[in-house]
């Protein structure tokens, strides 16, 4: 096959990382289910906690691939993939510096986690990469940022990010979950490792747990070592799941990306609903630097409604978009913050970081953006008329 980097993405979803079946020339890859393998080679011992197995390793290369990298691991986990990267590079007496607005598993790891191994870390006081430099230490190892970031879809400048940390010589991390490769490959900007939760776009049918990381070789092997202490990997029924979903990963997320873009403008011309978080949207502060760094702006956005609308009478009138904590699966979801990832906060804190009681995170599916429209408005209208 030619060199999987002049691939188009859609070809590169179908035939790269495929295990070829030499026995019955099937079309798709065999399953291979073994936790024991002879060892009968010197240089491969071959054990799934060791992250090479058949299918592992094939789809290792897919993901690399995608992500514009020589290599990848796959997780049982998003966090299993965060937490391992993590402990890999950082011991005790380093520094991690953390943009503000992260994932909430992410924050609660390192709050519980960090202290008990004498990791030093900071938070930036917002996702201005101008923020960054002057927290930066002697012992700072790593920067990692997470862009667009949960729910408000915050940019950060991935290229700026880089540029300081190679003239630092800091490792970059990025947790793109949000964006999936098809919308942001870090890796062509300098970014050094990319982080996933494949539970979201990668699987897109919300029936799959799982995480992935993809950077160097020499960085995977690094990686590789703390990996298999801590043994988060992925079952290979679910590897091969996780293949089986990646094929169409292009185009879900075009069409949801697509959808995404039409639901947002819908949103911010619509009288009831007060502001539309979308960096799709020429009205978000960092569009630009969106469209810079972006092939396209996701499929993830919120919006807040208008004074007087309660956010959960509102979801509780919509007909197929469903509540929904997890997102980025086929089907459109909704889920309000204040009520859920959130709910810890109090209502001052919440308001600090911006999210309101009427705030709604809007995971866009691939069903006809006019549906979900339709969807939409007849839960307003029930609203107004007081039938919820
Ligand atoms: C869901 C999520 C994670 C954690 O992934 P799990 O698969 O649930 O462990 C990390 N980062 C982001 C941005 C996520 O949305």
């Amino acid at each position: 096959m030619k060199d999987s980097k002049k691939l188009g993405v859609n070809s590169i979803c179908v035939h790269v990382g495929e295990v070829k079946d030499e026995q019955f020339k099937g079309a798709i890859s065999p399953m291979y289910m073994s936790t024991s393998y002879a060892f009968d080679q010197v240089d491969v011992k071959r054990y799934p906690r060791y992250f090479n197995t058949p299918n592992q390793e094939a789809l290792r290369r897919k993901i690399a691939a995608l992500e514009h990298t020589e290599d990848a691991l796959i997780f049982s986990s998003g966090m299993a993939a965060i937490s391992t990267t993590l402990l890999a590079f950082l011991k005790k007496g380093d520094h991690i510096l953390i943009q503000q607005v992260i994932y909430g598993g992410t924050y609660n790891f390192i709050a519980k986690e960090f202290e008990k191994y004498g990791i030093e870390y900071s938070y930036t006081a917002s996702d201005k990469f101008e923020d960054f430099e002057p927290l930066l230490k002697p012992n700072t190892k790593i920067i990692y940022i997470e862009t667009p970031s949960n729910p408000l879809l915050g940019i950060t400048d991935i290229k700026a990010t880089a540029d300081l940390a190679k003239r630092k010589g800091i490792i970059t991390m990025i947790d793109n979950t949000f964006a999936s490769p098809i919308n942001q490959t870090p890796a062509d900007f300098g970014i050094d490792i990319m982080i996933h939760s494949a539970t979201k776009y990668m699987g897109g049918h919300s029936d799959i747990s799982a995480g992935a990381v993809a950077t160097s070789k020499e960085f995977i092997e690094l990686i590789w070592e703390t990996a298999i202490n801590l043994g988060g990997n992925l079952s290979d029924f679910t590897v091969w799941m996780l293949e089986r979903s990646l094929k169409t990963l292009n185009l879900r997320v075009k069409e949801q990306t697509k959808n995404a873009q039409v639901l947002a403008e819908y949103l911010e011309g619509n009288l009831s609903i007060k502001k539309v978080y979308y960096p799709g949207l020429k009205s978000h502060p960092k569009h630009t630097i969106a469209a810079s760094q972006m092939h396209g702006f996701g499929a993830m956005m919120s919006f807040e409604l208008k004074e007087g609308i309660d956010a959960m009478e509102f979801q509780n009138s919509l007909q197929f978009i469903k509540p929904s904590l997890s997102l980025a699966g086929v089907e459109s979801t909704i889920l309000s913050p204040a009520q859920t990832t959130h709910a810890l906060l109090s209502e001052e804190e919440r308001l600090e970081r911006g999210i309101s009681d009427r705030l709604i995170r809007f995971s866009v599916g691939i069903e006809e953006p006019e549906d979900l429209i339709a969807d939409i408005e007849q839960a307003l209208l029930k609203i107004k008329k007081g039938h919820v």
